[in-house]
């Protein structure tokens, strides 16, 4: 039953007197000036000063670990704090830049300077992190039991890219619980720590996070992704049990907040497991939900009848949580307060403790107005003292915990051990924790902080401070945009139940769709024989039909381009505005059926769901942007008048423009050739990629429901030797917009630069083509970032995206480590159907393309070293599945160095240097899109400068561009043309022309009666 309820104001005298307490009891206990403790303190508050200097040495402590010599390590010192870019000048930020100076110096400075730095990062990380083996870890808590506080401890981990690893975790946790329960049979009873109001306590407390135990603990695949952690975690709690240990499982990032609490209560009501009460989880305060999630929590705890223990935190995630939300156009799932969050806290926490018969409490916080708020709650509701546990983290307010102790409070401590480079991620969250302006430690740190005033009660308008929300950095040049800023469609955000359940709906819809004839989409009726229909098949399953197109003849190529060219006058006279318009409407159209829309890439070209849904995103943004940039364009229609003399610049349509487009992006790349014709007056008639033809019909019927007018977009399904070659080539066509391979794109630029069309004009040629992108890891990078990257450009859509990744260059001395993590991680990738939500790899896109990565193989046989074979999966039951193969060690000028394959066969190149590594990135004919992982700001504005590429992302993935932010296209054999979603992308469908009129008639100026004209109109 839950206890009664007791009202929060009438606590806050208790909360005072309580806080006051801990505050005296601490500083008593503050560490002398000769400890280690006092030195640490003082040093991070007084780097915390200084925000620039601040965020240089975070970045310096993130990349020591992989530094090999001093020599590094004076370069990344020198390069972080004395670039001229330093905004602080106190002492510190004056002794550290010297420092820094001194170790670039020469060699023996940078011997003398590097062994230092590492023993100061060396003794920080210590303070947070108990040990870096499991025996330095007992060690440490068998010192803590001395100091009358118990332990949970939590197991460091790397990004769990491989099976292997994921594995040996499980493994590790099962040997610390047995190693540590014999060791703790030996160890002495502590009343204060060992036992509760509710009995004996486990002297052994583990922590685990589930997404150390998987390979992906990905939440868009809720029933796949159970089964598998259940599988792990079943083993760890049955060691767990027979050895008296108890386990707490971490709560994550909010995506996986559900799964991990729908797996807790899964795993803890199996027979097995439903009489055992030492189990605990976390409910995270700064979310507004956690207060159902609380309230669920009880209710299957009473259900269940055996109690668990609750971790109340306010959450560790704020920074990326506020930002990924932002990024991606998603409502921020926390409080953006903190006052909210530490009001939040306390609510909850009554929650809590008024369910203390079901639910046992435990409030891990450092902030003593917190801490004093649960401790009054706790003898408000007359619970026994000690009912609740207090918690907090290794090396975090350390004299707060000696006051706690001192007033017999329970106190437990949560002591990670790893080595530094795994423990990294963690390390910088403790930094980042004790130096942020909000952290309750860091003010009761300032000298001037009264108690008083940190123990006031967080609903107080005098405890509120604005929000300090992360905001997108927006400029354009002075005066060239008036417009607001362009708004991005959110990102389908697929760690939601309801949005899977709307792509499942969506799937089963198209599916009784199937096997239907789609008849292309054009101004008059065409005849359309028997013979010419073509079927399309589903890649992951050829046996299954998805429809069929039609073959249109190269006679229907006439009467479709006569439509168009009857069809420009009306429209291109309509207002900009009002063909803006209409594309805004057809953009709405196309987000009503967006799971439609994905779930026909799915079927026809075998996009799995992540990448299905973001391409109809893109494809919704980009005509949403060209909508928006029309706006724009019609603003530049300028006007420069002087006396006696008007001037305008305008932008007119070109006229006919073909639209030939690719498979791999048949909605995004095509609408955005599509809108950009339309919006800018011309007529357009769409070829599409003969596999992709359902998909683009689909998606243009919608334009044309939306009100554009069949003479203006039509749509020719057909080959593209046939139909796509006559609609480039003809004489009444005066633009071509082309997205496909080089030798086509250059065929057609061949054709159609040549040819005076019947308006007397050279035709315009617009290519997207070819790529052969390539990533440089450098010496100093995170290589679980950087094989966690290339993978994903790599192998999703089985690297058939203009924009994969089809070569990596990796430094010497990374290399050999690079290759083996790659391998391992890629090996453990099987293609599957796209269909299902978990399929992280699909099928190829047709028979030709499995013919042609037979070939490459062999051929990689020859051209390096095949370190991940691929090949076909015996189980791929007639589907187009190839695997991932990875060849290492290929010369710069190899055959499959320099050939674009749009399979998922990846190249390794081993580079001397970054220099060498730029010059081998260089080396080919194309220019499209290349990335690079570097922790070395030199080498990055090397990257920048020097790196030949259309679109260079710097420590991230190289696919999935958003419009506006990441225009996307390339030069040299890569394309002809600008960015699609970038700023110059319209002109390219007009041209421009220029009026000047002289004003001067017979001594008067004829353009003042021109402006009441304009005034009168
Ligand atoms: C023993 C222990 C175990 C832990 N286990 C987990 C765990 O499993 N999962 C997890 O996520 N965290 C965990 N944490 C980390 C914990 O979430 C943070 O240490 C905690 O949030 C810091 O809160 P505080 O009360 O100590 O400090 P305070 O300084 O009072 O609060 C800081 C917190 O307020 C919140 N906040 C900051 N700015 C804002 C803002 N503008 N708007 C709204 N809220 C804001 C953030 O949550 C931030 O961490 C654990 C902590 C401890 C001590």
């Amino acid at each position: 039953m839950p206890a009664p309820r007791v009202h929060s104001a009438s606590l806050e005298p208790d909360i005072l007197r309580i806080g006051r307490t801990i505050f005296g009891r601490a500083e008593r206990a503050a560490p002398s000036i000769f400890s280690q403790e006092y030195w640490q303190t003082f040093g991070t508050n007084a780097i915390a000063d200084d925000e620039s200097l601040k965020l240089r040495l975070f970045r310096f402590v993130e990349v020591l670990p992989i530094l090999q010599s001093n020599r590094d390590l004076a370069h990344h010192l020198h390069a972080y704090l004395c670039d001229g870019r330093m905004t602080g000048d106190n002492f510190y930020a004056r002794l550290f830049t010297g420092l820094a100076q001194v170790a670039h110096s020469g060699a023996l400075a940078a011997n003398l300077i590097g062994p230092l730095a590492r023993w100061v990062a060396g003794t920080g990380a210590k303070q947070f992190i108990a040990g870096a083996t499991p025996a330095e870890a007992i060690r440490y808590v068998k010192q803590l039991r001395q100091r009358g506080n118990t332990f949970t401890l939590d197991v460091l981990g790397e990004t769990i890219l491989a099976d292997r690893v994921a594995r040996e975790h499980q493994q590790l946790y099962i040997d610390l619980i047995e190693s540590i329960a014999d060791d703790a049979a030996g160890w002495q009873d502590l009343p204060l720590i060992d036992s509760a109001p509710f009995g004996g306590l486990p002297k052994v407390n583990i922590s685990i996070k589930l997404s150390a135990i998987v390979t992906k603990f990905d939440p868009i695949d809720p029933e796949g992704v159970s089964e598998a952690v259940l599988e792990r975690v079943r083993p760890v709690l049955r060691a767990a049990r027979r050895a008296g240990v108890f386990v707490n499982v971490d709560m994550e990032h909010y995506a996986v907040k559900d799964l991990t609490l729908d797996i807790f209560k899964r795993v803890l009501t199996e027979p097995e497991f439903r009489d055992w009460p030492n189990v605990g989880t976390v409910i995270q305060a700064y979310m507004p939900e956690s207060e159902r999630d609380m309230s669920e929590l009880i209710d299957w705890a009473r259900r269940r009848a055996c109690p668990i223990t609750v971790r109340l935190v306010k959450g560790a995630y704020w920074d990326s949580e506020t930002a990924n939300a932002i990024r991606n156009g998603w409502p921020i799932p926390l409080f953006t307060e903190k006052w909210q969050s530490d009001a939040h806290y306390e609510r909850v926490g009554a929650m809590l403790l008024e369910n203390a018969d079901a639910i046992r409490p435990a409030f891990a916080s450092h902030n003593v107005r917190s801490i004093a708020a649960m401790l009054a709650r706790e003898q408000a509701l007359g619970l026994p003292p000690r009912t609740l546990e207090l918690q907090m983290l290794t090396g975090m307010g350390e004299p707060l915990r000696r006051a706690l102790t001192s007033m017999q409070q329970r106190v437990r401590v949560y002591a990670p051990f790893g080595d530094m480079m795994t423990g990294m991620a963690y390390l910088i969250r403790r930094l980042i924790e004790n130096t942020a302006n909000e952290s309750f430690l860091r003010q009761s740190y300032e000298a001037s902080a009264a108690s008083d005033k940190l123990l006031r009660n967080p609903n107080d308008p005098r405890s509120h401070l604005p929000a300090d929300l992360p905001q997108p950095y927006l400029a354009d040049p002075p005066g060239e945009n008036p417009m607001a800023p362009f708004q991005s469609e959110p990102i389908i955000d697929l760690s939601r139940t309801d949005e899977q359940n709307a792509m499942q709906a969506a799937l089963e819809r198209i599916r009784a769709q199937f096997d239907k004839d789609h008849r292309p989409l054009l101004a008059s009726k065409i005849n359309i024989d028997a013979d010419q229909w073509r079927t399309s098949h589903h890649p992951a399953d050829p046996s299954e039909t998805v429809g069929r197109y039609a073959a249109c003849k190269v006679d229907d190529v006439d009467a479709t381009i006569a439509a168009a060219r009857n069809g420009i006058a009306d429209w291109a006279a309509q207002p900009a505005d009002a063909r803006a318009d209409l594309l805004e409407n057809a953009a709405d159209r196309m987000r009503e059926a967006r799971y439609d829309l994905a779930a026909w890439l799915v079927f026809e070209i075998g996009k799995n769901w992540r990448e299905a849904l973001a391409e109809v995103t893109e494809a919704i943004d980009i005509v949403r942007f060209h909508a928006y940039e029309m706006h724009r364009l019609t603003e530049r229609n300028r006007r420069r008048d002087w006396p006696g003399e008007s001037n305008e610049y305008l932008y007119a349509p070109r006229g006919v423009v073909s639209v030939i487009g690719p498979f791999c992006f048949p909605l995004s790349l095509v609408t955005g050739m599509v809108s950009a014709a339309l919006v800018t007056g011309n007529t357009c008639i769409v070829k599409p990629a003969r596999q992709a033809s359902i998909c683009s019909l689909q998606c243009f019927a919608l334009f044309h429901e939306a009100g554009i007018d069949r003479s203006v977009l039509q749509v020719l399904t057909g080959s593209g030797d046939a139909v796509g070659a006559a609609l480039a080539g003809h004489g009444d066509v005066d633009m071509v917009a082309y997205t496909g391979s080089t030798p086509i794109g250059r065929a057609i630029a061949q054709i159609a630069h040549g040819q005076v069309n019947r308006r007397n004009q050279f035709k315009h040629v617009m290519a997207s083509m070819g790529a052969k992108n390539a990533v440089i890891v450098d010496d100093d990078a995170d290589l679980d970032d950087a094989v966690t990257a290339v993978l994903d450009s790599a192998f999703s859509y089985s690297g058939q995206k203009c924009t994969s990744c089809s070569r990596v260059i990796v430094l010497d001395a990374v290399y050999d480590a690079f290759i083996i993590k790659i391998t391992e991680a890629a090996g453990a990738i099987t293609p599957g159907s796209p269909e299902k939500p978990g399929t992280g790899v699909g099928p190829v896109i047709d028979e030709p393309a499995v013919q042609r990565y037979r070939h490459w193989i062999e051929l990689a046989r020859k051209q390096g070293r095949l370190v991940l074979p691929g090949g076909v999966p015996d189980n791929s039951a007639g589907g187009y599945f190839v695997k991932p193969a990875i060849v290492a060690d290929v010369a710069p000028d190899a055959e499959i160095a320099q050939t674009e394959l749009m399979l998922p066969i990846l190249c390794v190149h081993k580079a001397r240097d970054f220099d060498d590594a730029l010059k081998i990135a260089n080396a080919g004919p194309y220019a499209m899109v290349g990335g690079v992982f570097s922790r070395m700001p030199p080498h990055i504005d090397a990257a920048k400068a020097q790196l030949d590429v259309g679109l260079l992302y710097v420590n991230r993935k190289i696919t999935l561009s958003r419009v506006d932010r990441q225009p996307f296209g390339g030069h040299g054999q890569s394309g002809i043309g600008p960015k699609l979603g970038g700023p110059d992308y319209l002109q390219e469908f007009c041209t421009s022309r220029v009026i000047s009129e002289n004003t001067l008639r017979h001594g008067f100026d004829a353009a003042d009666a021109k402006q009441e004209e304009k005034l009168n109109a």
